[in-house]
């Protein structure tokens, strides 16, 4: 499959939805010319929703962030974020009891805490243990690896509670060279050895897209067909698009590269429809 210019490719679909990290942003800021795409796919009066595996930021704070970064014009409406899912989720199944997680206090404040009791895992033991409701894995950071990964697996080994997964991602990318273990991997490692499946937010799952698809259609004018999936990476992006029954364009600026793209293709068996080298082109 040669790639093709995201300006020819995109023009028969009325709604868009981008992936965030490797497609607008990276490292480095926002991916030189996406700014400019973004603007146009307005001005040609396209819809537009980012949709994005992370659960460490409330979409305000996602919008503050682009708007940092020069992409004046998202707005909160436009993201999607695997954290709001699972906190629809809790919301939804009227969780009992206080709810575990790992990852940032600040994390579990933007996402967690509306109406829900949060504590941080390391606060978790013996007097508190029959009062947990559910356990979420919430972000990488702000725990003892250690520890408080141990104290999840000890708590779900004890108890038998939801154990949700706010971001699906196994690995993020730090610099060009070099990822970092993301939450679902932490998760992952957990489930292998308790031998059972947690509850998974974030694309490839179905919960983003059709968050995406109701709001899109809400005035019942958009059909799958009119909307394209943009991401950088296959077994997200790009296997969830395909699952959901809408188009996928796999770009080339992130998490796949332009040497391995037909090698990973095949391997994975995951097939876009449309390859490009950036959404700039
Ligand atoms: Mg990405």
């Amino acid at each position: 499959m040669r790639s093709k210019s995201f300006s020819s490719v995109v023009k028969k679909y009325k709604a868009v939805l981008l992936d965030s990290y490797g497609v607008i942003k990276n490292h480095h800021g926002v991916i030189m010319g996406a700014a400019n795409t973004i603007e146009k796919l307005r001005a040609d009066g396209k819809l537009i929703r980012i949709l994005t595996n992370d659960a460490s930021k409330t979409a305000a704070k996602q919008v503050e962030q682009f708007r940092r970064l020069g992409l004046k014009d998202v707005v909160e409406e436009e993201i999607i974020t695997s954290g709001m899912m699972a906190k629809h989720y809790l919301q939804s199944k009227k969780t009992k009891g206080l709810i575990a997680y790992l990852g940032t206090p600040a994390a579990a404040q933007d996402i967690l805490d509306a109406g829900m009791s949060t504590i941080h895992i390391s606060e978790v033991n013996g007097d508190n243990i029959d009062s947990i409701g559910a356990m979420v894995y919430l972000d990488d950071e702000g725990f003892d690896w250690n520890k408080d990964i141990n104290r999840s697996l000890n708590l779900l080994r004890h108890r038998s509670i939801p154990a949700v997964v706010a971001n699906s991602d196994q690995i993020y990318p730090v610099s060009r060279n070099e990822v970092s273990i993301a939450t679902g991997g932490i998760a992952k490692l957990v489930e292998a050895t308790l031998g059972r499946e947690f509850i998974h937010f974030g694309k490839p799952d179905s919960q983003m897209f059709m968050h995406a698809f109701v709001q899109l259609n809400a005035e019942k004018k958009i059909e799958k067909s009119d909307i394209l999936m943009v991401g950088d990476t296959l077994h997200t992006d790009i296997l969830g698009g395909n699952k959901f029954g809408i188009s996928t364009a796999l770009v080339l600026s992130g998490n796949t590269r332009t040497a391995n793209v037909k090698v990973n293709i095949k391997a994975t068996g995951i097939i876009p429809d449309f390859i490009c080298d950036s959404i700039a082109t």
